[in-house]
């Protein structure tokens, strides 16, 4: 791909700042492989008009250099289709959200919007981020850039595809067990996902509320800090939001790397039956040990649960957040009698079989008689994850993790099998339930069939610091 898409956000700043490059230039760029790709990749749900999307960026340049808030000023980026964006059409990828407009910014969106980000549409995703490879979107699957015949990963699999394709230079995505970093192992981009509560969750349509965090797709962690940093703080309008300023960018350059421990749950990456995947993270361990980081073998005792105990909280909340699409107040309405039957039409014909199924499931959990046996007891295990989690931070300050256990799935071969698919987020769901800030990055190198190989980090919560600084440190030095 072109050259401009070597360049970090910061440099991309630079250069506008110095006039060595345009808005125009950039939108150009993106346009470009847009329309080369778009229509094989399917990354978007909503693009806006090309016409309007240069105007913008025309209004941008005419205001140089007034325009340029800070260092993500002027730069493309794409929204998962599950955040609102005022008046553009938000679908969640359902039939039942169809026709309906969102009426106001999600916070997050908001502050793109104050920064003078170049908003160019709503990226596919699984039917309200229930799913693994983005296959389950009323609009069709998203493929993978680098493999067509197989899933991108999901359920912010549009997000991804649109960084890896160039579309974007960068990606709003949404994580509730892995939904941003599972699509970025696949597709060989960077996928964060902070800590619970620092970046507001107002305006991003409710899935698994106690689980659910905006996260930033972006080709390097090093970018993703950058926008981590304009898009964090505290929120009134989102109750769980953390009294905390937004985060910093400096905060990560005060970190000294080699004083730093990372813990490794190596009885838990000995299970990983993928032998290339396995090898890469050690691989990447040992290369941390020979940078003079220390690594301690640790034990996460209740991690090989998460997973299990992520789909009973998850569903049981998904029950309950999605009752509200009732055929009465958003979208899609189906002709019916009466009002009970506009309820069991309305559902019945605007979700999908997955959002059924989490939804039988879901409320399945939470009945009488079940609710002891299923909810209250995944919410005990949730409790015994996260006191392994902080037991283990007093030891180390970062983990080592894979991303998934096992590569993407040829397109339509998952879901015939809906558990394999769930099995995906192994080592991903870890972090939503304990809360923790983690991010996915790639290694240069790939597999012997040329899927993308990467590995995972987790920090203690509120400590992105470390999560970038050793992320960044990764990149710079260590993946030569
Ligand atoms: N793949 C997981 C699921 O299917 C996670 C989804 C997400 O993070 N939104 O529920």
């Amino acid at each position: 791909m072109d050259e401009l898409f070597d360049i970090d956000i910061l440099e991309i700043h630079k250069r506008l700042k110095n006039k060595e490059l345009s808005v125009k230039d950039l939108t150009l760029f993106v346009l470009e492989n847009i329309k080369r790709r778009e229509e094989e990749l399917n990354a978007f749900i909503t693009l806006r008009d090309e016409d309007d999307i240069l105007k913008d960026a025309e209004g941008l340049d005419a205001r140089y250099p007034d325009y340029l808030r800070s260092p993500i000023s002027g730069i493309p980026v794409a929204i998962k289709d599950n955040i609102s964006v005022k008046d553009m059409p938000l679908t969640c990828a359902s039939r039942i959200l169809l026709g309906y407009k969102a009426p106001y910014d999600a916070t997050c969106v908001k502050k793109l919007k104050e920064n003078n980000a170049l908003l160019l549409g709503k990226t596919n995703l699984d039917e309200f981020a229930m799913g693994s490879t983005g296959e389950y979107s009323y609009f069709g699957a998203t493929k993978n850039p680098l493999h067509l015949e197989y899933v991108p990963g999901g359920s912010s699999s549009g997000s991804a595809a649109a960084v890896k394709a160039g579309f974007a230079f960068y990606a709003l995505g949404s994580d509730t067990g892995g939904s941003v970093r599972l699509p970025a192992f696949y597709t060989e981009v960077v996928g964060f996902k902070p800590t619970y509560g620092r970046i507001s969750r107002y305006g991003l349509v409710a899935f698994a509320s106690s689980l659910d965090q905006v996260g930033i797709i972006a080709r390097s962690a090093k970018d993703a800090e950058v926008v981590f940093a304009h898009i964090s703080g505290f929120d009134e309008h989102d109750s769980t939001s953390y009294p905390m300023p937004p985060y910093r960018v400096e905060e990560s350059e005060k970190v000294n790397i080699k004083e730093l421990t990372i813990g490794v749950p190596y009885s838990l990456i000995e299970k990983v039956k993928e032998e290339e995947i396995k090898n890469a993270v050690l691989e990447v361990i040992e290369r941390f040990k020979n940078a003079g980081l220390t690594v301690l073998d640790i034990d996460l005792p209740h991690a090989e649960y998460a997973v299990y105990v992520y789909q009973v909280v998850a569903t049981s909340e998904a029950s309950s957040n999605l009752s509200r699409y009732d055929g009465v107040r958003y979208g899609l309405r189906a002709k019916a009698e009466d009002l009970m039957s506009t309820y069991f039409k309305t559902r019945g014909e605007g979700f999908g079989d997955e959002v059924k199924r989490r939804i039988l499931l879901g409320t399945f959990a939470l009945s009488t008689g079940y609710y002891d046996e299923y909810y209250q007891k995944a919410q005990k295990v949730r409790r015994l994850i996260k006191e392994d989690t902080d037991s283990v931070f007093r030891r180390v300050d970062g983990i080592i993790l894979p991303v998934s256990p096992s590569f993407p799935p040829r397109l339509g071969e998952g879901i015939k099998d809906p558990i394999s698919l769930y099995l995906l987020d192994t080592f991903t769901t870890l972090a939503n339930l304990s809360g923790i800030p983690a991010i996915s990055i790639p290694l240069k190198k790939r597999s012997k069939e040329g899927f993308a190989l990467g590995f995972q980090l987790m920090t203690q919560a509120f400590r992105e610091d470390k999560l970038f600084a050793l992320s960044k440190f990764f990149e710079n030095s260590l993946d030569g």
